[in-house]
Parts: C-alpha cells; structure tokens; sequence
C-alpha cells in the first residue's frame, strides 16, 4: 500500500535525510502529499518537481514570486505566508516528518497532530515551548508520536512503555560537542566556524550551535520528560564522545537495554517512516570488531551551563521552558550572526529567564497555543534587550 507523507521543513537537513530514504524505496511506496521551507524556494521547487508532491508552501511570502515562476507549468499547487503551512500540514497524510526548525515549528506540528496519524517529531523545540498543550493535542487527536530525535528515538526502542514503574531511569547520551575538552578561557574565544564544525553529527546550523553549548541535551532532556511522562530527576545525561549508544534505559531490575547504530539520522528517521514495521536505512553498519572502544563522562555544566539552565526550567516548570527555548532561539541567531560571543548564549538565556520570573504568571504553564506564542514573543523582547541594550 502506498503511504502519503508530508515533509514539514524538507529543505533542512532532516528533510534532506527524510527525502533519501523515500527516494531510495520501490516506486509506489510512498506519494509525497505537501512539502515546505522557509525561505529556500529553489530547493523546494526542486524537490517537489523529482518527487511529485501536490502542494508546496514557503513560509517567507516575499519568495511568492520566485516559487511560483519556479512552479509554472507543474501542476504543482502553492501556497506562501504561515497560514500556507498550516495547509500543507493540514492536508491528510499519513505520516507527517516535523522537521522545521525551532518555535516556527509549532503552529504547522500541531495541524498535523489535529489529523490524527503519524507524525516523526523532529522539532523538539516545540515540543519543549508548548510541552502541555501539545501532549494534550497528541492525546485530543489520537496522533502517534514518533520521535526521530535520535537520543528519543533509541529510547522509544527499548522503553517497554506498558509497565512504567519497572523503569529506573532514562539515561541520555551526549556526544560533548567540539569543545568537550575546551577549558573555560579557550571557550571564550571559539568561533562562529569552530562551533559549527561538529565532530560526529552533520546536522542544520541551530542545532550544531545547541550541541556545542549543550542546549541541545537540554532540550532534549525537556523533549523526554513530556515524551515519556518523567520528570527531570528520572533522566540523566551522560557524553559518549563516539555517538554509537544513542540512549539507554534501566530496569528496577539492574537491566540497562540500549540502542545503538552510526551516528546517521537516517536510521531514526526510517525507523519513524516505516514503524511499526523496520524499512531498508542507507546508513553505515556497525562493526564492532573496529569499534576503538566506547567512552562516557559527567557533563561539565559549570563549563556548559545550558544544561543545567534546561534541567532547572524544567524543574521550574510553568512558562520557564518557553522562556528557555526563545531565548536560547535568539542567542543563538545573534552567535551565528557574529553579534555576540559564544560564551554569551548561556549567559543571555540566564539572564532572560531571571527577568521573566519576575512577572507573576512565570510559574503558570502556558495552556493554549496563543499563550505560548505570547509568552515566547515576550521572551524574546527580553532576550533582545539583554543582547542588544545591556553590556552581558
Ligand atoms: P535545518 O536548519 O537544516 O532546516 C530547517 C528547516 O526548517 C528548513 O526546511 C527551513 O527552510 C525551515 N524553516 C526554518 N525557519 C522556518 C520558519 N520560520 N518557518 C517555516 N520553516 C522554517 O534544521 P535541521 O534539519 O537540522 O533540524 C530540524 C529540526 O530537527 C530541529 O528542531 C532540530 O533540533 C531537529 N533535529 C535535527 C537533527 C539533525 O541531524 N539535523 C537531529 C535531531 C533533531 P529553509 O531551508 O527555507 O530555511
């Protein structure tokens, strides 16, 4: 049977990922339904004229012209502007990959989610600003869930979600990032290129930003409390520089089951396209025999405070994760901009959420999406005045 499948953010990275596998697959095994981007149409354009999708939308509407110049004569329906997104997420499919980056992510995952099918979450981000509101749309819709995130997805795999007090805790691996053996002095001077030069995963620029500072494990481990209903002190976080253990889970037994594979999001994202059945992954295999060995430490948060600011808006709760993820948004723009020093991410996310909590809603979670929305808009104003009206 053919399966339809939409790609929320098929020009990234993880869209890149998504669309080698489905080309890869037999003819007739998947029909591609809707596909967007933000700002790139070229690349949109090419991908739904090779993979015949019906519908396109681009996010930036000033590209309109472009899109539909490169469309003519395709048949290919368009869309621009945000309510275009939420078309083509709206459109039935039956698996949807989330794959936009960041809070923009929100919106379009959540018309996907009110359809009710599979959705490959990729856009932990959203996941993270709206943790309530959207676990209870999953729940609302009857949507299933299927983390692509590779720490999630691996526990996804070996987590026996029908008997959870038999589980201890989850345990998260980390790959350290770049600067994993950096002191704090050479921290202060790592570039723009530096950070983007992951030693393991190539992936889009925020998330090599995220994993340099370990934001990443912080939203990640925010991404598994709502994920799998536990709170901070069940999940830990442990760097495993070799990224072969993509997480593990212990048993109140002792038992510790893990998932491992090449550090290739192609083997998450096949297992979401294809569960609850396993599809064919281009991805390098494992030979244990070459293996130069697997290594684990603590996480330095006095060297990577993003950590441990994620761990503590986590613990906060109320509109603290939102907080987090925004700020953490706009830092990283501002790094990758050449605005502000590396260094300066961490520190701007905390002091963003210091003045947040002055306002006397902080510890109330967001409930609807348009309060998500106000709150992440407001975290933002924060940011930016910090960033740009203060001396950090
Ligand atoms: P990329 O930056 O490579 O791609 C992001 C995609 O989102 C592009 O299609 C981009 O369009 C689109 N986009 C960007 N901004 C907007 C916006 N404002 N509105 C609508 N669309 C937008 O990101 P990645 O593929 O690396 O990451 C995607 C998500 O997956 C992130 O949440 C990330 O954390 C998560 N993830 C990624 C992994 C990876 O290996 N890359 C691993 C695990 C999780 P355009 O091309 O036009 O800019």
């Amino acid at each position: 049977m053919t399966k339809t499948i939409t790609i929320l953010g098929s020009t990234g990275s993880i869209g890149d990922s998504t669309l080698d596998i489905l080309a890869r697959a037999q003819a007739g095994t998947y029909k591609v339904v809707a596909l967007t981007a933000n700002n790139n149409a070229e690349k949109l354009a090419a991908q739904a004229v090779k993979f015949k999708a019906d519908f396109v939308a681009l996010a930036n509407p000033e590209k309109a012209g472009d899109l539909k110049r490169l469309l003519s004569g395709t048949g290919i329906e368009m869309g621009v502007g945000p309510q275009a997104l939420i078309e083509a997420a709206s459109r039935p499919a039956d698996f949807t990959m989330a794959a936009i980056i960041g809070a923009a992510g929100l919106e379009p995952t959540l018309a996907a989610v009110q359809q009710g099918n599979h959705i490959g979450l990729a856009n932990k981000e959203c996941l993270v600003c709206a943790g309530e509101t959207f676990m209870a749309n999953v729940k609302a819709h009857g949507a299933t869930l299927l983390p692509v995130d590779s720490e999630h997805n691996a526990i996804f795999q070996v987590l026996e979600s029908d008997q959870p007090a038999g589980v201890r805790r989850l345990i998260l691996t980390a790959s350290g990032g770049p600067f994993r053996e950096h002191s704090h002095e050479q921290l202060k001077s790592v570039t723009r290129e530096n950070a983007l030069n992951h030693p393991v995963w190539s992936m889009g620029a925020k998330i090599t930003i995220d994993s340099a500072t370990l934001m990443n494990k912080g939203l990640e481990l925010i991404e598994a409390s709502y994920l799998f209903d536990r709170p901070s002190s069940d999940i830990d976080v442990i760097v495993h520089p070799q990224s072969i253990i993509h997480s593990m889970v212990e048993y109140i037994d002792g038992s510790v089951l893990a998932q491992l594979g090449s550090p290739d999001m192609r083997t998450p994202i096949a297992y979401a396209m294809g569960w609850p059945k396993r599809i064919n992954a281009p991805v390098q295999r494992l030979d244990f025999a070459k293996l130069s060995g697997l290594t684990f430490f603590e996480p330095d948060t006095g060297k990577f405070p993003a950590l441990r600011l994620a761990r503590q808006a986590l613990e906060t709760g109320g509109q603290a994760p939102t907080v987090l993820n925004a700020a953490n948004e706009i830092a990283v723009a501002a790094f990758l901009d050449g605005q502000i020093a590396f260094l300066d991410i961490a520190r701007s996310v905390e002091q963003t959420l210091e003045k947040a909590a002055a306002d006397k809603a902080f510890l109330q979670a967001p409930k609807t999406v348009e309060m998500v929305v106000a709150v992440d808009q407001a975290a933002r104003e924060i940011s930016r005045e910090i960033l740009y009206m203060t001396a950090l």
